[in-house]
């Protein structure tokens, strides 16, 4: 997932708010304010905010968002045990395997009829359509991904401490093991199996790696890791695949919707023939996303579950608050990225160490005030934490000491992570970036 990156204009209203007011205007409460952050209320959360909403509300919208918050709280029900898994979820749940099926099903017909007709004697004509059919599908296959030369890997040669973490934790989560890592620049970390032979890859975001405390880098790779296991629709590789075909079809057939001035005849009648095609999948695609997206987001609760049981209770807790510095963090690295000396790396550790209480109190009420947003595929942080809590208190079956958490930096990924640290200050630096 790329940083989030913030509009001019709020960045510009937060600066200018920091500055101000001693006095909440609302309530009149004294607000305590901590130099260079947003000042805001206590008492009665004024300013908790600033930043505008990313889109003005709408009626379709409103409907979505809150269809998102019903979806998330029965995800939250079923996770914290309070509801269980109904016929109707079950039902619910069959269908995206039933469309699945039948967008593989379309693949292998039009695979087959394009064998059939090079095969079997019928022309030139029959043999150069049966051409066309057979590349149409290897072009739209679904896409698998790949790890690229330009990616920043660590592997079980390179960086054996850091692995044989990883292997413990993926006994502990009946996992089987982590086959490459790769570093990048993101405040995030992922999991997923790449390319035909399903390589089993998790990528670490350096900025947000160098933040956590140990306990918390254990939850976080467990977090991870037990996304192989929490039974998300979305990653099983029958489901998982039809969106990636559905998603590369909608590409291919869309784009005669945008050509719209200075059709010629030929290209108005492809453009007529592939609009309903392209609306169909379109609507599938859409289907196949909202189906989902229940056992998607049941399955981010359940990592945390599991990252709880082996990291504890506390750690994920402690992660999921650290996942809300996320902007602010970016935005401090990009003001030392243009106004430091630029050692991206050395500072992380010391800007999380100076952020004030405050700061912190006011992005996890700012982030409960947001909810669930539109355009969130996780459920919000703050039900995470509601989910958690709801939970029993675990104390985790694994301990990361701070030696070798410390030994994992100095030997691994400090030295592997050069290029990941020259690529975000280029990008940092760059005019179009305002985070
Ligand atoms: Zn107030
Ligand atoms: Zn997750």
């Amino acid at each position: 997932m790329a940083p989030e990156v913030g509009s001019a204009r709020g960045a510009q209203r937060m600066a200018a708010v920091s500055e101000g007011a001693a006095t909440c205007p609302r309530c009149g409460a004294q607000i305590a304010q901590d130099r260079g952050y947003v000042a805001w209320c206590r008492r009665c959360d004024w300013n908790v905010d600033p930043l505008p909403p990313r889109a003005l509300p709408t009626r379709k919208a409103d409907r979505v968002a809150a269809r998102v918050d019903a979806d998330a709280e029965r995800a939250l029900a079923l996770a914290a045990g309070a509801r269980d898994h109904s016929t109707r979820d079950r039902v619910v749940e069959m269908f995206p395997v039933l469309i699945a099926l039948g967008v593989h099903l379309v693949s292998l017909v039009v695979v087959l009829a394009g064998l059939y007709l090079v095969l079997v004697p019928g022309g030139v004509l029959a043999i150069l359509f049966g051409v066309l059919l057979v590349s149409a599908a290897v072009l739209l296959r679904p896409h698998l991904g790949r790890i690229s030369k330009r990616d920043v890997t660590v592997t079980r040669a390179t960086a054996p401490e850091l692995f044989g973490l990883l292997d413990e934790i993926a006994l502990a989560a009946s996992a089987r093991p982590v086959q490459l890592v790769v570093l990048n620049g993101d405040f995030n970390a992922a999991y997923g199996s790449v390319g035909l032979r399903r390589r089993r890859v998790v990528w670490i975001g350096v900025p947000l790696w160098l933040v956590l405390a140990p306990d918390e880098r254990l939850a976080l790779l467990s977090h991870e890791i037990a996304h192989q296991v929490n039974g998300d629709a979305r990653r099983g590789l029958l489901v998982g695949t039809s969106i990636e075909s559905l998603a590369s079809w909608y590409q291919a057939f869309k784009w005669t919707h945008d050509a719209e001035g200075g059709l010629g005849p030929v290209d108005y009648l492809s453009w007529l023939l592939s609009l309903p095609l392209a609306k169909a999948i379109q609507l599938t695609l859409r289907l196949q996303l909202r189906l989902t997206a229940r056992s998607h987001r049941r399955a981010e609760f359940a990592a945390d579950d599991l990252a709880a049981e082996i990291a504890s209770t506390g750690a994920v807790l402690a992660l999921l608050d650290v996942s809300l510095l996320s902007t602010p963090c970016l935005r401090a690295l990009q003001h030392d990225s243009r106004h430091g000396d630029g050692a991206l790396w050395d500072l992380l550790v010391t800007w999380r160490g100076g952020l004030p209480g405050g700061e912190w109190e006011r992005l996890r009420r700012a982030d409960r005030l947001r909810g669930a947003s539109v355009d969130a595929s996780h459920p919000p942080t703050a039900h995470r934490v509601d989910a958690l809590r709801a939970l029993s208190d675990r104390s985790g079956k694994l301990v990361l000491g701070a030696d070798r958490s410390r030994r994992i930096d100095v030997a691994e990924i400090l030295p592997a992570s050069r290029m990941v640290e020259r690529r975000l200050r280029d990008w940092l630096e760059s005019d179009r970036v305002v985070v």
